[in-house]
């Protein structure tokens, strides 16, 4: 945003530097502390560009502590909710990149709002920033971003990648791309075009089924047109390439998808690819009949006997339904 206000008055680069220090260095809360500029400048600036395009509304923190969830409002009236979680070792912003999602996977509560809005490279950076900036009075500081909010990063390709750009980029938040995590539902077309941009972040796939009946049934919208025979070509492509691993995710439902089959035939899937699974705690939500699986330890351990790396993924903030999967605005009823 900065460079095409840099342009159009025809700033030198030592402005655009300046501008980078204060906003995504020093986490300024207004544009009147970039004392930087003169005085003239910086009001044009504040009559031209928002300091912030996400307007808060409230914020929500679960009993531990851990984890705060934050919601906004765009300038469309759409909200966009976003959650820091803290560790010991990080803190962690999980960012959405859209308000509501339109692929309707049929375990979400996000995916059962519909699409409202794609949120801008702006309104992503945005939800980094607010965090940052409270931080920044606490003396600590933002470690890792994961795309695990509200919405389907590779349906919004036009602000996803300009918003790792600004994350990675040394004058701007400067985040190492091995802290980054975007994670798809598998869009394959999208994938390809993602991964030729070379971004350097890590990958995670949300594959929640062994097979492809199953993943037609709990994501029919994305899966039906991108077979997971065909997001393996991307991915093995990807790992030949890279020589990076990529995390599956997979959520367990009780009765659905965690059974000792299913277990079998997702280490059948995986044999021989350079793969984490990241065995998902189920959030329930009222208004979803889905249950959280008893056998979590069981799937693990069977993920394992069969060489299979596998991790449990701690859940946080459930709540304030703050933990994946449940992000979306409250509704009255279902
Ligand atoms: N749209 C992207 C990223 C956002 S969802 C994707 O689907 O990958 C982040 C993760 O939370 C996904 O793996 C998603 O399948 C999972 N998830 C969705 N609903 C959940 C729920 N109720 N409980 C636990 N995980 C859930
Ligand atoms: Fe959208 Fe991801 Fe939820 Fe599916 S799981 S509806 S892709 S947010």
């Amino acid at each position: 945003m900065i460079e095409q206000f840099a342009k159009k008055y025809g700033l030198p680069k030592y402005r655009i530097n300046q501008f980078n220090q204060k906003y995504y260095k020093e986490y300024i809360s207004s544009f009147d502390e970039l004392t930087t500029w003169p005085k003239d400048l910086r009001e044009n600036l504040k009559l031209e560009i928002p300091f912030s395009k996400l307007i808060y509304q409230s914020s929500d923190v679960s009993k531990d502590g851990g984890t705060n969830k934050v919601l906004f409002k765009t300038k469309r009236g759409n909200y966009v909710e976003s959650v820091l979680i803290r560790e010991k070792e990080r803190n962690t912003v999980c960012v959405s990149c859209m308000s509501g999602c339109p692929v309707g996977c049929i375990f979400c509560a996000t995916g059962q709002m519909g699409l409202n809005e794609l949120l801008d490279e702006q309104q992503i950076v945005d939800q980094i920033l607010f965090f940052a900036r409270i931080f920044k009075k606490k003396n600590e500081k933002i470690s890792n971003i994961v795309y695990m909010g509200m919405g389907e990063p590779l349906l919004n390709l036009k602000s996803v990648p300009r918003s790792i750009m600004t994350i990675t980029d040394t004058e701007k938040l400067a985040l190492s791309k091995r802290r980054v995590t975007l994670s798809t539902s598998g869009y394959v077309q999208n994938l390809r075009t993602f991964l030729g941009k070379k971004l350097g972040v890590k990958l995670a796939i949300s594959l929640h089924a062994p097979n492809q009946k199953l993943r037609e049934m709990l994501m029919p919208k994305v899966s039906k047109k991108n077979s997971i025979k065909e997001l393996f070509e991307v991915l093995d492509k990807y790992t030949e390439d890279t020589n990076k691993r990529v995390t599956y995710e997979y959520v367990l439902l009780r009765d659905i998808n965690d059974s000792v089959i299913h277990a079998k035939e997702l280490s059948k899937l995986l044999r021989n690819r350079l793969a984490l699974v990241n065995l998902i705690n189920y959030n329930e939500n009222e208004c979803l009949p889905f249950k959280k699986s008893k056998k979590t330890k069981l799937f693990q351990k069977i993920l394992q006997e069969n060489g299979i790396t596998c991790t449990v993924r701690k859940s946080y903030g459930e709540d304030i339904k703050g933990a994946c999967g449940q992000l979306s605005v409250s509704r009255d009823e279902c």
